[in-house]
């Protein structure tokens, strides 16, 4: 299984601005037996197009809540390909509200994905997990060709986190933040939660975080004892 990292970045300043560090927005790939394509933010085609990636070829995409760098471009996965399924919370599908228009709405499969439910189908399972960010966001556990993958999503800190995400492979923590964010994880909040798991990717994240990395990673090992890996455009890792 190969997970590619479209963008790494997301939040307001991160999407507008990108003012010279490499940061992109556009969600990331989990490509096992099926392609699976998660909160799409916009640049989506530009970047997928950089990299030789073909959006042609996703199954799935999963939106984990309803904000625009997770969501933007989501049309252009119905519009690239008829039948894919699309697993979101019930805000997507808020008629005034939904980023998803009428006539792609037509082309695609949904599937509601609701906190502590599990989703199964053709060889995979998804956990819906809880986040503290938005009402019906949520992050996730997904099961495929033998591998476990967790996925925070935007959230704040809170005590279950660890608890929840403990037996994954692999953990793509979203961490925007250098010191406390009331709404999300900062990069210690997500050593904390990623102790003891294999693979940790920091994901989400700002030009602050990029620019300070080596000492962040430092301290990172040091203290949580894990070996964090910086999510960055174009990032293919095999696992
Ligand atoms: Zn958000």
């Amino acid at each position: 299984m190969i997970l590619r990292f479209v963008g790494n970045a997301g939040g307001r300043y991160e999407l507008i601005y990108n003012d010279g560090v490499n940061t992109a927005t556009g969600g990331f790939r989990i490509c096992g037996t099926y392609n699976i394509h998660v909160d799409p933010g916009p640049n989506v085609l530009c970047q997928m197009q950089k990299y030789g990636w073909k959006i042609r070829n996703t199954d799935i995409v999963i939106t984990s809540h309803y904000h625009i760098d997770h969501v933007n471009d989501v049309n252009l996965f119905a519009e690239a390909r008829k039948g894919i399924t699309l697993i979101c919370p019930l805000s997507m599908l808020d008629y005034k509200n939904t980023p998803i228009t009428e006539y792609h709405r037509k082309r695609i499969n949904i599937v509601i994905g609701k906190v502590n439910e599990t989703w199964k189908n053709r060889g995979i399972s998804i956990t819906f997990t809880k986040t503290k960010h938005t009402e019906d966001g949520f992050g996730f556990i997904l099961n495929m060709d033998d591998k476990t993958i967790g996925y925070t999503s935007d959230t704040a800190y809170f005590s279950e986190l660890k608890e929840i995400y403990k037996h994954v492979d692999v953990l793509i923590i979203n961490t925007m933040a250098l010191n406390h964010n009331y709404k999300h994880l900062n990069v210690y909040e997500g050593g904390e939660i990623g102790k003891g798991i294999k693979k940790v990717i920091f994901y989400h994240i700002s030009k602050h975080i990029i620019k300070n990395w080596k000492s962040i990673s430092e301290k990172l090992k040091n203290k949580y004892n894990v070996e964090p890996i910086l999510a960055m455009p174009g990032l293919e890792l095999k696992i």
